[in-house]
């Protein structure tokens, strides 16, 4: 479902070298992959390039292919991808663009031209799958964190991704808001066969969720792929 071909990026005047440096791998459809390595490694370097945002938003080179559902991320604009590719970050107040839950998740489908009957079905169905229910119609601002990851998670589903694509989407929650969002996220892939990949630097919280593990052991050096019981090993 994603590929890197010979990946590299460099960020211009960067010291530290390259971010990524001739990276090969594959993320089968429907599992739930954890990207994990110390700070500055380049996970988020990485994921950028899976949702688009490196090179697109963030400068950068690229060479080599990243394709997601065969589509070559770097001759789509992050908004083309939308239907291929959700993305999450760590702070989701800075995702969010509408006041209310509901109009959240509604928006992400905007650009796609569905019927407005079908946006419908869409919210509906997402705040069921994410137990957003009940808070259809609160101020995202009163929400709590979890609930809050949970509906930037929501927004981005709402068009159907094939992948979702998460940094360290539990490093601002406590470990009972964590669990929820997790929890979530395996329902998704194992209800919907949607591929997850996440970055996470406290390994011990996640691993047990993931199906697969990718480790960047360090910068510049070629990833490490393993089920959970192998890279906890490492
Ligand atoms: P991680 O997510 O593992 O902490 P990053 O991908 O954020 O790693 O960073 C990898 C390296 O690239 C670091 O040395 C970081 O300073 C550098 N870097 C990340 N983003 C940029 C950018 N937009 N411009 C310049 N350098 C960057
Ligand atoms: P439609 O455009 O009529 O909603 P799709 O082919 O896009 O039909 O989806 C078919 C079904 O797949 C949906 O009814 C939904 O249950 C499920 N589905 C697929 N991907 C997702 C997702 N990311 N979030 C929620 N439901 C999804």
């Amino acid at each position: 479902m994603i590929r890197f071909d010979d990946v590299s990026v460099r960020y211009e005047g960067a010291a530290a070298g390259p971010a990524l440096t001739g990276v090969d791998l594959t993320v089968p459809e429907g599992e739930l992959c954890l990207l994990v390595g110390p700070s500055g490694v380049g996970k988020s370097t990485l994921l950028g390039t899976v949702s688009g945002l490196v090179p697109h938003f963030t400068g950068g080179t690229l060479r080599g292919r990243v394709t997601v559902a065969g589509r070559d991320t770097r001759t789509h604009r992050p908004r083309e991808l939308a239907d291929v590719v959700g993305t999450v970050g760590q702070d989701p107040l800075a995702h969010f663009v509408t006041d209310t839950v509901e109009d959240e998740l509604a928006y992400g489908m905007e650009s796609l031209g569905l019927a407005p009957a079908v946006m419908r079905r869409r919210v509906e169905e997402t705040l069921d799958l994410l137990g957003l229910a009940a808070l259809r119609d609160r101020p995202i601002a009163t929400l709590s964190g979890g609930q809050q990851q949970r509906v930037a998670i929501g927004s981005v589903l709402t068009p159907h991704p094939r992948v979702l694509v998460l940094d360290e989407p539990t490093s601002a929650l406590d470990p009972a808001a964590a669990e929820e969002v997790l929890a979530v996220l395996q329902r998704l892939v194992h209800d919907l066969g949607t591929t997850v990949l996440m970055a996470e630097h406290r390994l011990e919280r996640v691993v047990h969720y993931a199906d697969q593990v990718i480790l960047l052991p360090a910068p510049g050096a070629a990833p490490v792929t393993g089920g959970p019981a192998e890279i906890m090993a490492v």
